[in-house]
């Protein structure tokens, strides 16, 4: 039987002070349940910190201490009164959101542990730690209605969100072989193969905490190509480019923006050429295309800053850069809303 206990962390800005709720003298608590899992970077930390008087189990089923599982009886429940000031805050606390209130944002959000989420009525997971994430679309509606519900609550909490109207340039582009621009009979196959292998890595849903923290830009290069730009190809109305292009020699190293777990590698798709997809976690990923080389595999885990391929002009490109995408699920979202692009230089 795996632990699955409800823990109730301190902001990320804390992460050593943990409250875990196990009477004195019971040693180190090991989270191996996958609940726990969304939290396991707090579990050296727990064994370290375990302090009664800062202690608080929200829920359990069973919990392993020191290998053996504990009769959940030996377990200490404490009330408000024993926390402290920062934790009630916490269990009682609002809604907190970072991120652009604009269409093609992804924006992070924080509610106390044990909470419910839903966007426009639609339930999305949420992490224990009360982390979650949600994402709008280059042509998303204005006006988007999230709702909440607190742990030990029967009632909804709402707030509908405002989004920015984005204004989206024209790039035209000449020069584009025209087997790209209207692919010959021979590869619809080939290209509808790629789109499931893509739309699959995107539907990934891990309790990967990644998403929570900052990103750095993948790559050094010149800003080629933004969000959201209507592609014309040799004069020709495309779909929307949604990328955030960076241009640079063949074999210019791209790092991860963000700590993950590969979850597709593609030598050669028709369009995106050498393709890489990580996910950060609850439905965020990463997508890396037009890349001459890819040094890692499916179920790697990456750190943020490790080199994970070279740039390339492989698929549909008039010149060697890389096209780094970020999904939230299917929706498609803009990278340099989440970075500093002075970075690239
Ligand atoms: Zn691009």
């Amino acid at each position: 039987m795996l632990a699955r206990v409800l823990l109730l962390p301190m902001n990320n800005s804390a992460k050593n002070q943990i409250y875990v709720g196990v009477k004195p003298g019971l040693g180190s608590i090991i989270c191996s349940g996958i609940i726990c899992a969304g939290i396991i970077f707090n579990t050296n930390v727990l064994a370290e910190n375990i302090n009664t008087k800062n202690a608080r189990v929200l829920a359990f089923e069973t919990l392993t201490v020191d290998n053996k599982k504990t009769d959940t009886t030996d377990l200490q429940e404490l009330t408000p009164k024993d926390l402290p000031s920062e934790a009630v805050a916490q269990l009682t606390s609002q809604l907190v959101l970072n991120g652009s209130l604009t269409q093609g944002a992804l924006l992070r959000g924080k509610l106390p542990s044990g909470s419910v989420v839903w966007l426009n009525n639609k339930r999305i997971n949420i992490l224990l730690s009360g982390d979650f994430v949600v994402g709008f679309g280059r042509d998303a509606a204005l006006t988007q209605k999230l709702e909440w519900q607190l742990p030990g609550q029967t009632s909804r909490k709402q707030k509908n969100l405002k989004l920015a109207k984005r204004e989206y340039n024209i790039q035209r582009i000449e020069g584009v072989a025209s087997k790209y621009v209207s692919p010959p009979k021979e590869v619809l196959e080939r290209i509808r193969n790629d789109n499931v292998q893509i739309a699959t890595a995107r539907a990934t849903s891990s309790e990967l905490t990644a998403f929570t923290k900052a990103l750095i830009l993948p790559a050094k290069g010149v800003i080629s190509g933004v969000f959201g730009s209507q592609r014309v190809f040799n004069g020709e109305p495309k779909r929307p480019h949604f990328g955030l292009d960076i241009a640079g020699p063949v074999g210019t190293a791209i790092k991860a923006p963000l700590d993950g777990v590969v979850t597709l590698t593609h030598a050669d798709m028709y369009y995106s050429g050498g393709t890489l997809i990580i996910d950060h976690g609850l439905g965020v990923s990463s997508t890396f295309i037009h890349l001459s080389l890819i040094v890692v595999k499916p179920g790697d885990m990456v750190k943020q800053g490790q080199k994970i391929a070279e740039m390339g002009a492989t698929g549909r490109v008039t010149g060697p850069h890389l096209d780094w995408r970020i999904n939230w699920f299917k929706e498609r979202l803009d990278p340099a809303l989440l970075v500093d692009l002075t970075e690239a230089e």
